[in-house]
């Protein structure tokens, strides 16, 4: 094969064009001319037309010279703001390949606020100016022209407060010129942490964890260490200190967490700790916030970041630190648009920026472990929880042995644990992973179940708002009164409990206790959030009752009593995180019992004792449990010891989506090396009116997963009325 020859002259003049990428879910970036003058560099925004349209794009580099010079339209305009990061356009990259994504759809995620490159509107101020000889003087005027002699120049709303007079002063004397308005700069939205203030006086085991990450940062370039302390161990204040340790080095910190975890009352130690409010970044932001927010990270006035995933596709210009915390959180992977999990991607964006990463974890991922155990990673334990706590007392309550009515849900062991806590004025937590009343409503006479008419899945009543609800896609509809099917009146019941359910048996149980429900429903918005919590903390709740929502992060020092409903609800399914996922929430929600000085008490309803979940909360056999894990997955070659692809196929032509995933398997690679399963309708078979069917890609850990997807993916036609998804590295298998 003849080598190219890279000494040829160009053919036509590219010397001005440029490859411009556009955030659109489309192939790569466009080429484009730079007009005379204009001289736009790598990172620029620039206005560029694409058909009818106008849109904003980044400049990406030099023309990638497939179409002709002449053919190629100019850019219309460079947009006067910082340019975009180079470390960020690489992370943009390699997310995209990563990912098997389009780079326009990663620019999509890093462009979410278009307007935040406008400049921000100056504020109009005035300084004083000549005074004027026929000038009137009044007591106002004199004050108005005292204030501005001496000191810097202000508002007319400054103005008006500070010397007591109304606007028309102002403006009377504006217009005399004996004050003259500038522009000023708008003040920096977030005000610098304060890094001298001093922290919790940290215990030995603490501080010397703090050392060692403070190390790291110092050390400056790329390692990562996990934070692996037990609930209540105070990993917080530890990885403040390697916060601390990045912004007395001038840099920028990136703290990711879990949405839900992003609670106020980790807002409010961060300012107890710094002195001010950290940048907050997530979906629930509003326009002006989110452009605000934006704009300071990318002009360095915004330090410390926490946030959601998202986060990591802010613009720092001198990231130094990325933590993620809650590391073993599935909420980190996103499902739609670009599949991608924000832990990894977080490791990558911090490998680009040449900066430590902490991740720190109760209950650490088995990938994490495996990292930790090859040497990838550094560890550092806190193996007990802060102060006079102590790890909480566990024990499982066979259910097998229960003699409840089907409409009860809790033992007689649990009820009885729940009064005595109640009567000795400490709280009570229950858990139950499910929303609503109940997952599933049918009629007693003929049998017929309530289900979703565009997923495969039955429909959740929420007796509060007396509507049943599909999870899955937010279809609604009212209660039925009536069978459907059969038109009996009065015979539908509901089967299986959520946490409303829950709730109404704790009151025909407790009439007297206090008792709130905690859920993604009941929580809408940080203030009802914070109104929750506060009024968990004033001890004005007994019994909370809650979903995933109440594991996170919480700290509730009255909290003693933590019972389990459902242990094994999500054992269920074929997912082969099951048993490790179920083991995580369950030990973190167990952890939310007996954080201050009154001991803590676990209990597990469950039907299976003996399995090892329960076991290893039991007896806290973490590791042991984990190891027993490793082996299993190790042995069917699963991840992390093997690696894997989700291809799904969806069409709402349920024969079209058959034949297409029948195709794609029998065109699929297959070696010792790679196999692929399938394809088997998806469990979630029917969801938003698409059929589904997935393909699962399994290969050694050391083949280039992605080129063989890649490779599979161009032998096949899809055809317009079907969709093929690829999900690398996937949690979710519905
Ligand atoms: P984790 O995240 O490991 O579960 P936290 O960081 O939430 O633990 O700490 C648990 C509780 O202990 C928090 O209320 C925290 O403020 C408190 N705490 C931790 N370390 C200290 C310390 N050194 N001094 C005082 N309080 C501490
Ligand atoms: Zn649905």
């Amino acid at each position: 094969m003849p080598l190219p020859d890279t000494t040829a002259p160009q053919q036509h003049d590219t010397a001005n064009a440029l490859s411009v990428l556009l955030p659109l879910p489309v192939v790569g970036p466009y080429d484009y001319l730079a007009p005379e003058g204009m001289d736009p560099a790598p990172g620029d925004y620039v206005h560029v037309p694409l058909g009818s349209r106008e849109l904003i794009g980044v400049v990406w580099g030099p023309a990638a010279g497939d179409v002709s010079a002449e053919k190629l339209r100019p850019i219309t305009e460079r947009i006067d703001t910082p340019a975009m990061p180079e470390e960020l356009r690489r992370f943009v990259d390699w997310v995209a390949a990563y990912t098997l994504s389009a780079p326009g759809a990663v620019l999509r995620m890093a462009l979410r606020s278009p307007e935040a490159l406008q400049p921000p509107k100056p504020i109009t101020a005035y300084k004083a100016g000549a005074l004027q000889e026929d000038m009137r003087m009044t007591p106002a005027r004199a004050r108005v022209l005292e204030l501005l002699r001496d000191g810097p120049p202000r508002t007319a709303r400054d103005l008006s407060r500070e010397a007591g007079v109304g606007t028309s002063v102002i403006k009377g004397l504006a217009k005399m010129g004996a004050v003259v308005p500038i522009e000023l700069a708008p003040p920096p939205a977030f005000d610098a942490p304060d890094i001298a203030r001093p922290g919790l006086a940290l215990s030995e085991a603490q501080s010397e964890a703090a050392i060692h990450l403070r190390a790291g940062v110092e050390a400056d370039g790329f390692s990562v260490t996990l934070l692996d302390g037990v609930t209540g161990s105070g990993k917080t204040e530890v990885y403040f200190e390697a916060v601390a340790g990045a912004l007395s080095s001038g840099r920028q910190v990136l703290v990711l967490l879990p949405e839900i975890a992003l609670t106020p009352q980790w807002l409010e130690r961060f300012e107890r700790r710094f002195g001010t409010a950290p940048a907050v970044w997530h979906s629930d932001l509003g326009q002006t916030q989110r452009r605000t927010t934006w704009r300071s990270v990318a002009r360095g006035e915004a330090r410390v970041v926490v946030g959601a995933r998202s986060a990591l596709f802010l613009p720092y210009t001198e990231l130094g630190l990325v933590v993620v915390d809650e590391e073993h959180e599935t909420a980190f992977k996103q499902e739609d648009g670009v599949a991608y999990n924000g832990r990894d991607m977080a490791i990558v964006r911090a490998q680009i920026a040449d900066c430590p990463v902490v991740v720190a974890s109760a209950t650490p991922s088995l990938e994490t472990r495996i990292n930790v155990e090859r040497d990838r990673y550094k560890a550092i334990a806190l193996p007990e929880r802060f102060g006079s706590a102590s790890m909480p007392m566990v024990e499982t309550v066979d259910m097998r042995d229960s003699e409840l009515r089907a409409d009860q849900f809790l033992s007689p062991q649990l009820i009885a644990a729940l009064s005595q806590t109640t009567a000795e004025g400490e709280q009570a937590l229950l858990f139950l992973n499910r929303r609503g009343y109940a997952p599933l409503t049918l009629c007693r006479t003929c049998g017929h179940r309530m289900a979703c008419p565009s997923c495969s899945a039955w429909l959740t009543e929420h007796r509060f708002r007396k509507r049943l609800q599909c999870h899955h896609c937010g279809y609604e509809e009212p209660a039925p009164t009536r069978c459907p099917s059969c038109d009996n009146a009065n015979t539908m019941v509901a089967c299986g409990p959520g946490v409303e359910r829950i709730a109404e048996e704790v009151r025909a149980q407790m009439p007297d206790a206090r008792m709130e429900i905690m859920t993604s429903d009941t929580m809408r918005g940080p203030d009802t959030a914070q109104r929750l919590v506060r009024a968990v903390e004033d001890k004005e709740i007994d019994v909370l009752i809650g979903t995933q929502m109440v594991a996170k992060g919480h700290h509730f020092p009255n909290l003693t009593l933590v019972g389990i409903v459902d242990a094994d609800l999500g054992l269920a399914g074929g997912d082969l995180r099951a048993a490790e996922r179920t083991y995580q929430v369950l030990q973190q929600v167990a952890g939310r019992a007996g954080r201050a000085d009154r001991p803590g008490r676990v209990m597990i309803q469950t039907f299976q004792p003996e399995h090892p979940v329960m076991q290893a909360l039991a007896t806290g056999e973490r590791d042991r449990f984990m190891e027993l894990e490793a082996e299993a997955r190790e042995a069917g070659g699963w991840p992390p010891f093997g690696r894997l692809a989700a291809i799904i196929v969806s069409s709402r032509d349920s024969d079209l989506a058959d034949a297409l995933a029948r195709d794609m398997a029998r065109c699929a690679p297959n070696s010792p090396e790679v196999r692929v399963l399938g394809p088997a309708p998806a469990p979630l078979s029917l969801l938003r009116g698409r059929h589904r069917r997935r393909l699962l890609l399994k290969t050694g850990r050391d083949q280039p997963l992605q080129a063989i997807v890649r490779e599979w993916l161009s032998t096949i036609k899809v055809p317009s009325k079907a969709r093929v998804r690829v999900d690398i590295d996937p949690y979710s298998f519905l």
